[in-house]
C-alpha cells in the first residue's frame, strides 16, 4: 500500500510504500508523523528516496535517518543540493512558503543542510525490493537533481512534476526551463495513461487524459 502525510508548513507529500510491513519512505518531510505511524502500524523503514533536493522534500530526513540508520538514494546531482542551503532553497524558506501556499509564518525557518546521499545514481538507476521492480531516473529542469521513481510500470512518483493544476516551476535556483522542455517534459509525455501519479504535492491521481495540467 501507499500512504501519503502532507506537511501542512509546506503542502509537500511523504509517501510510504509498505509490503509486508516493510517501508520506503520517498520524500522524508515531517519526522514526527512519520515517526507516528510507523509505530502505530508495527512498520519497518529500511531506506529513503528522493526525488529532489528542494526543503519542503528533505525537511525531516536527518532526523529519520538518524533515527532508523537507513540509507538515502538520490541522483547524485540531488544529494549536492541537500548539501547546500542554496540549492536545496532553505534559504528561501519562508519566501518560497508564501509563494506555494499564500500565508506567512510567524516563526522563522533556518536555513538547513543534510548530509549527503548513501547511494547515488548519475542517470537511472534500477533496484528490486519486496519483491516490486523500482527505477529511478533523472529529471533536470525543475532542479538540477529532480527524479521521477517508478514502481511496477504502474506507479510514479513525480516530485514537483505533474502536479495537477500547477504549472512546472523551472525558475528557482537550479532549475532551468530549456532543459526540462528539451528533456523532461518530453519524457513526461511519453507516460501511458492508467498510470498512477503521485506527485510532490496535491492529490494522487490516475492519468486518464492526455492533457496540460503539469503545464502552463
Ligand atoms: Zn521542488
Amino acid at each position: 500500500m501507499v500512504a501519503t502525510i502532507t506537511s501542512e508548513n509546506t503542502g509537500s507529500n511523504c509517501y510510504l510504500i509498505e509490503e509486508q510491513k516493510k517501508v520506503l519512505i520517498i520524500d522524508p518531510n515531517q519526522p514526527d508523523k512519520i515517526f507516528r505511524l510507523m509505530e502505530s502500524c508495527g512498520w519497518e523503514p529500511q531506506g529513503i528516496l528522493l526525488t529532489h533536493e528542494h526543503f519542503d522534500h528533505i525537511e525531516g530526513l536527518e532526523e529519520i535517518r538518524k533515527k532508523y540508520r537507513i540509507p538515502v538514494t538520490a541522483s547524485r546531482s540531488c544529494s549536492e543540493g541537500i548539501q547546500d542551503e542554496k540549492r536545496n532553497l532553505s534559504s528561501i524558506y519562508d519566501m518560497f512558503v508564501w509563494y506555494q501556499c499564500g500565508k506567512m509564518w510567524e516563526r522563522r525557518h533556518p536555513a538547513f543542510v543534510c548530509g549527503p546521499a548513501e547511494n547515488t545514481f548519475e542517470e537511472s538507476y534500477e533496484f528490486s525490493w519486496q519483491g516490486h521492480r523500482f527505477f529511478m531516473k533523472k529529471m533536470p529542469g525543475h532542479s538540477a537533481g529532480s527524479a521521477v521513481i517508478g514502481m511496477d510500470d504502474g506507479f510514479l512518483f513525480t516530485g514537483d512534476y505533474m502536479i495537477q493544476g500547477a504549472a512546472v516551476i523551472t525558475r528557482f535556483y537550479g532549475g532551468d526551463e530549456k532543459v526540462y522542455r528539451a528533456y523532461t517534459k518530453k519524457y513526461l509525455e511519453t507516460i501511458p495513461l492508467g498510470m498512477f501519479i503521485y506527485p510532490g504535492h496535491g492529490q494522487p491521481y490516475i492519468y486518464t487524459k492526455k492533457r496540460s495540467a503539469y503545464e502552463e
